[in-house]
């Protein structure tokens, strides 16, 4: 399951990224993550960021099992009775891939999957809203679960307690997007988009800006409302929830980048891991330094959920600043690293410029940063800057760079 004990008995949980196609989950493994979900393009949620054709899963468990990670695969639609045709098929195709668990919202595929699919495990989706021990309980006994994936909503004596009187594992979100209703209980974009969020048509109307009415006057013209939620954001809830007991720490976002998912990964992977080593709670210190990692992944206000109990209206966005916080641009990976001449090949993605500092995020760690002193096309002219996304450009890299780490820049 990808549990690891350490010191104190306390079990260094699973963590569990989010990827929207091959590439990114191959990313989420390279940076650290121990397994990575994934949707097809069928019968799963976010179905707009499921890029996964069979092949690819078959690829990504493929790469997961050289790398000792595990693929979990949702299918965590609320099907209507039209919604089954297929997924007898689907399940055995998932498990024939190497697939090692499927997040399930319905009753009735769990209880398909058991029937066509029995070597797929079960985790129950969040949709499922579990907040108490007696449901994790119900699921697991009745319906043969071995996951739970906790409901966001949950505090952190809820989470203990179902993590302790429950037998099944927890699993428990530590980053990224919130709904701003119970996660799955929602129709706002049905009604205003007749786009099914429980049938992977999510709009994400609860973010978009409002003109906000009393009597027929506006409030205000000037301050757009949004019901949007703030994002999540864990790093000083991760030793509590490791003492708890809970086996996976999971983040959200099929949607986001492939930058997002490396150093956001990244970031946690050495987080977990130094209190694993630390054998307890980091100083605030180190924890500092932590959030300034996960952060430079973020372009969205964050806080941290409801494990410190009820969330307060602070929680939420009301003027939402659209990318305000970005605070590093992605400018390209490394395609191959030239030892003797210490220079590194870039496929670019965003402009840069000869002069400029920059930095190497990698699953090897993060280097300083250093300036560019020369930039050159893939016929060898000098250039005084990149401008052109998915090209080869070459620049020196003062010290040894990996294929796929990313080249990135603090914006000032
Ligand atoms: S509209 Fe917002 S609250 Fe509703 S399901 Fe979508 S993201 Fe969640």
């Amino acid at each position: 399951m990808g549990l690891r004990p350490f010191s104190n008995n306390i079990r260094k949980p699973e963590l569990l990224a989010p990827a929207g196609d091959l590439r990114r989950c191959l990313t989420a493994i390279r940076y650290g993550a121990d397994a990575v979900y994934i949707g097809g393009r069928s019968f799963s949620l976010r179905s707009r960021a499921s890029n996964f054709t069979m092949d690819d899963i078959r690829q990504a468990c493929a790469f997961a099992s050289e790398h000792g990670a595990r693929i979990h695969v949702t299918v965590n639609i609320i099907p209507h009775n039209e919604d089954f045709e297929g997924l007898g098929e689907y399940l055995q195709q998932l498990q024939e891939a190497g697939v090692h668990a499927i997040i399930v919202a319905s009753p009735a595929i769990m209880a398909l999957a058991r029937e066509k699919a029995p070597k797929l495990e079960i985790h129950c989706s969040t949709q499922l809203s579990v907040t108490n021990a007696g449901a994790a309980e119900f699921f697991r006994k009745k319906l043969g679960a071995d996951r739970v994936v906790l409901a966001r909503e949950c505090t952190m004596e809820d989470v203990r307690k179902i993590t302790e009187k429950c037998e099944a594992e927890t699993e428990a979100f530590i980053h990224g997007g919130m709904c701003v209703n119970y996660s799955g209980r929602c129709t706002l974009s049905n009604r205003m988009t007749l786009r099914d969020a429980n049938r992977g048509g999510c709009a994400q109307s609860c973010r978009w800006l409002y003109h906000l009415y009393e009597n027929g006057s506006e409030l205000s013209n000037e301050n757009l409302m949004t019901l949007g939620s703030k994002d999540l954001m864990c790093a000083d809830w991760i030793w509590p929830l490791m003492q708890a007991g809970v086996s996976s720490f999971k983040i959200e976002g099929r949607m986001k980048t492939e930058y997002y998912v490396a150093c956001v990964v990244s970031a946690y992977r050495h987080l977990i891991d130094e209190i694993a080593e630390n054998g307890g709670p980091l100083s605030e210190e180190r924890l500092a330094w932590h959030r300034k990692q996960i952060m430079y992944a973020e372009n969205r206000s964050t806080f941290s959920g409801f494990y410190g109990g009820r969330a307060e209206s602070s929680s939420l966005i009301y003027h939402m600043t659209s990318n305000a916080d970005v605070n590093h641009d992605f400018l390209g990976t490394v395609k191959a690293y030239d030892r003797d001449k210490g220079t590194a090949l870039i496929e670019t993605r965003n402009l840069f410029s000869r002069d400029e500092a920059v930095q190497i995020l990698s699953p090897y760690g993060i280097n300083d940063t250093f300036r560019i002193p020369w930039i050159r096309d893939e016929e060898g002219n000098e250039l005084d800057a990149s401008r052109r996304p998915m090209v080869t450009v070459e620049i020196p890299v003062p010290f040894e760079a990996h294929e796929e780490d990313i080249l990135r820049r603090a914006r000032i």
